[in-house]
């Protein structure tokens, strides 16, 4: 029997809902229980990948390709289980697939309404892919009160009566803010965002009240009478300073058994918390800090780089280090002499990104770190950047660029139009739409044995007589470092120590002759975990580590 969670929130954005409900996920694992966690967004946008980073935060892939919210990025890292394009959708994409329907007829004359059709929608999408799954966790964006999320709220209200008595729980994030002038914690903006909430048809089992402080056990009551709720229900739910005591602290307070008593589980299985626990005490005991540079264009938002930052954390934390992050706006390089500034950093990182602003400045770091042998390791644009530098500077390419930036004399980095997936063909116009129409989702690469990059995969344990390795990662790109310019490279010192399967695209390069410079394709981030830091994240702090011994 599959059981349904769905979190609301209210008040105000940016609770930590996701954050949450990744926790939930961690924690109801922790009893044993399957997890699937999925997301429902209230814009109408079809995905998040042709908004903004700066606007949205990251786009977060999945190994099937779909383009998604980054709270996704939090499920898998909490709960490591694989997120696919079933476990995101949008009011874009609902409408769209009604309206799609509407045009084939399908609805056979009728009137086609909010509710029932795009409601149906929503509740065939919660219901979709379910099998096997004990909870599925199922989190409604945006704020309750929001015109964009009632359907939403329509929908998993309907599902409350739908589904069999005790198959369902609401859990709604609030804020109790603490007034300085009057020196209290608030509850009545919890209280209105449950009648909000309520004037809707959904009643919530349980309330996870965020606040900076202790929330009293009289005002804990006083919640529990204004909301209708237990006085049990009533999670506070504290600021932690490590989003990875979360699950913690939220089992401290008892969200676990008491979201498991709305079903009827009264004495579920004890939860093994070791994992957490062994994340809590690494993350509380560094023996040292180094400091990575982030050379990239979005750097206002840090969100723009959520699973980046997370899986330095996760790189910091293999190697018992802090890791304190230096997010620098790659076009302040673009003056000279500017990029000194990089001088007494650990390691330096040139993130994914798209088009030309800011891109001369990203090369400038990858002189820098290929100079003065500062661990660089370049992520998709990132790569790319570090092979037109390696063509204008050592292979005496003056015109090597990307062709994203316009024609060029040299494009080492160029537009791809066709590569295999599977044994199917994929093409690409240069006019197609911009959305969905990238290298998107997992793909395999073959690792060159003996190669730097080999090693780290195989964690130290390959030698030079290891046959490479054939890895798996997740892809999203338009362009491709052009395979032609290999033999040139090579003769530079730029290994291709990564390709695609088929040999026609390079995955990998790395600089023989550095101590730790390697740029890839893919976007190592996105699979890394907590308690299963990626290798290239863990490889490069190592390598951060021993530069920060040298100086
Ligand atoms: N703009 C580059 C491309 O499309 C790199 C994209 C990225 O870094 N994700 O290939």
């Amino acid at each position: 029997m599959t059981r349904y969670i769905f979190i609301t929130g209210g008040v105000v954005s940016s609770l930590g809902k996701g954050l949450a409900s990744a926790a939930l996920g961690a924690l109801l694992q922790a009893r044993g229980y399957s997890v699937r966690l999925r997301k429902l967004d209230p814009y109408l946008n079809v995905d998040p990948g042709t908004m903004s980073p700066t606007q949205h935060g990251e786009v977060y892939v999945t190994d099937d390709g779909a383009e998604t919210d980054l709270d996704l990025g939090h499920y898998e890292r909490f709960t490591g289980v694989s997120s696919r394009q079933s476990d995101n959708v949008t009011t874009g994409r609902i409408y769209q697939d009604v309206l799609a329907k509407e045009r084939r007829g399908d609805y056979l004359g009728g009137t086609v309404q909010v509710i029932p059709h795009v409601t149906n929608e929503i509740k065939a999408f919660v219901l979709n892919e379910t099998e096997g799954t004990d909870f599925i966790l199922c989190e409604i964006g945006g704020t309750v009160g929001d015109i964009e999320s009632l359907p939403f709220l329509e929908a998993i209200r309907q599902l409350g009566n739908d589904l069999p008595r005790g198959q369902t729980a609401y859990i709604h994030a609030t804020l109790v803010p603490f007034i300085k002038a009057a020196g209290e914690l608030k509850t009545k903006p919890t209280q209105h965002s449950v009648k909000e909430l309520r004037s809707i048809g959904i009643q919530p089992d349980v309330l996870l009240c965020r606040s900076e402080r202790e929330i009293p056990a009289n005002e804990q009551r006083k919640i529990a009478l204004f909301c209708n709720v237990r006085e049990s229900a009533v999670i506070q739910g504290l600021d932690c300073r490590s989003i990875y005591d979360v699950p913690l602290a939220y089992h401290a307070e008892g969200l676990d058994s008491e979201v498991l008593r709305v079903f009827g589980i009264d004495n579920p299985p004890p939860p093994d918390l070791s994992r957490w626990e062994a994340i809590q005490e690494r993350i509380e005991n560094p023996e040292g800090t180094v400091k990575i540079a982030i050379v990239g264009k979005y750097t206002d938002l840090q969100d723009a780089y959520k699973s980046l930052g997370e899986a330095l954390v996760h790189g910091g934390m293999a190697n018992r280090v802090d890791v304190e992050l230096q997010w620098i706006e790659s076009e302040t390089f673009e003056q000279p002499d500017a990029v000194q500034r990089l001088e007494g950093v650990d390691g330096i990182l040139v993130p994914g990104g798209f088009g030309e602003r800011g891109a001369e400045g990203k090369i400038a770091a990858a002189t820098f770190a290929r100079i003065k042998n500062v661990p660089y390791l370049g992520i998709c644009f990132g790569m790319q950047m570090a092979v037109i530098e390696a063509a204008r500077n050592l292979a005496e390419l003056p015109g090597a660029s990307s062709t994203e930036f316009g024609p060029c004399s040299d494009p080492v980095v160029g537009l791809m139009t066709e590569w295999s997936d599977g044994n199917s063909l994929q093409t690409r116009g240069i006019d197609d739409d911009k959305g969905g129409t990238m290298r998107l989702g997992e793909y395999k690469c073959q690792l060159q044995e003996g190669s730097k990059v080999n090693n780290v995969y195989a964690n130290g344990a390959a030698d030079d007589s290891n046959l490479g390795l054939m890895i798996s990662e997740r892809h999203r790109h338009r362009y491709e470092v052009n395979i032609n310019y290999r033999a040139k490279l090579e003769a530079v010192g730029l290994r291709f120590s990564g390709l695609s399967p088929d040999g026609a695209l390079p995955e990998i390069v790395e600089l023989v002759d550095h101590p730790w410079f390697i740029g890839v394709q893919f976007h190592p981030e996105l699979k890394s975990k907590p308690f299963e830091p990626h290798p290239l994240f863990a490889s490069f702090i190592a390598a951060a580590v021993d530069q920060m011994r040298l100086v």
